[in-house]
């Protein structure tokens, strides 16, 4: 236990107002940070997003009507931990968006706003850090737009990839067979480098292996002092989420598409057209609820403006 003197501030101030102890005992080192990286704003139909957004009624036929459409921002979690180096959690769209996707996707999900500061690297950069030296990604599920930024990534032999297991296997199964077409692309996901070494392993392999993704099948993975991962699987089979339990600041619950916007997470209204598995999907968000009240998190869903807006107010840099 790295708190001698008990409980860090954040922490003890989420014990305080309920939450269980076990659920925020792994509390990141003292003088971890993170940093809210803004990697560029996409923008839909509200349809994709929400259940039954955009629907036509009796009431109103014949009124000219408008598909409403919203903003949706792209982001990246920047994490200096004194113990296991600079992680990076989702990647963004990658920079060459428009060509990678290809007109049509591109005019469905659109990039409505991407400055030279919405890049990764430079977005990487303005925090102090370079890309260089970011050795361990966690990816929430591999869709192009959280996993498009690997491109930066891709002549790198030194950093590893984490993604479940279920969601490494959809990704390449759906690239392979066109099952989920434009959803994962095949432009970041390398068969050839699909490469799982075992841990007692890993020194004698680490030289060969050109890139090292790696798996867990845990339902929660403690994936190191202070981060615990939380299979989530409904939108994505492998869909996972991050807790982030910070000295000073508290709980967050980062769940990448488990919820797009923060209808899904707080009306409880389904994804659009974007859902899959909607009973595995509801099943995850009970199991989320009840860790929101466990833990006195903040859950913050994959691409909420509003919250999105709120959360980088909070603080420029996490404590
Ligand atoms: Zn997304």
């Amino acid at each position: 236990m790295s708190y001698p003197q008990g409980l860090p501030k954040g922490i003890q101030g989420q014990v305080d107002r309920g939450a269980i102890n076990s659920h925020v005992t792994n509390v990141c080192p003292e003088g971890t940070k993170f940093h809210v990286l803004c990697v560029g704003w996409l923008e839909a139909d509200e349809g994709f997003v929400i259940r039954g957004g955009n629907t036509s009624v009796k009431s109103k036929e014949g009124e000219s009507f408008a598909n409403r459409r919203r903003e949706l921002p792209m982001y990246c979690i920047l994490i200096e931990h004194p113990h296991e180096g600079l992680i990076l959690w989702e990647t963004g769209c990658g920079k060459d968006y428009p060509e990678v996707w290809g007109p049509v996707v591109s005019d469905i999900f659109s990039r409505v706003r991407y400055e030279p500061q919405h890049e990764l690297r430079a977005a990487v950069e303005a925090t102090g850090n370079k890309i260089e030296d970011i050795k361990k990604i966690i990816i929430g599920h591999l869709h192009l737009d959280h996993a498009g930024g690997l491109d930066e990534f891709m002549d790198r032999k030194d950093v590893e990839i984490w993604v479940h297991d279920l969601e490494l296997r959809s990704a390449f199964w759906s690239v392979a067979t066109g099952a989920d077409v434009g959803v994962y692309l095949e432009h970041y996901l390398k068969l050839g480098l699909y490469v799982k070494i075992p841990k007692y392993n890993r020194k004698k392999t680490a030289n060969t292996t050109p890139r090292n993704w790696k798996t867990f099948d845990e339902r929660t993975f403690d994936f190191c002092q202070g981060i615990t991962l939380h299979h989530l699987p409904g939108h994505t089979d492998g869909l996972i989420g991050m807790q982030i339990n910070m000295p000073v600041m508290g709980t967050y619950l980062f769940i990448s598409d488990h919820c797009h916007v923060i209808e899904n997470w707080r009306d409880g209204i389904p994804q659009g057209w974007l859902a899959r598995d909607h009973p595995a999907w509801f099943r995850s968000t009970q199991r989320l609820k009840q860790l929101e009240r466990t833990t006195r998190g903040q859950v913050i869903p994959g691409h909420d403006k509003e919250t999105f807006e709120n959360l980088v107010a909070q603080a420029k840099v996490f404590t």
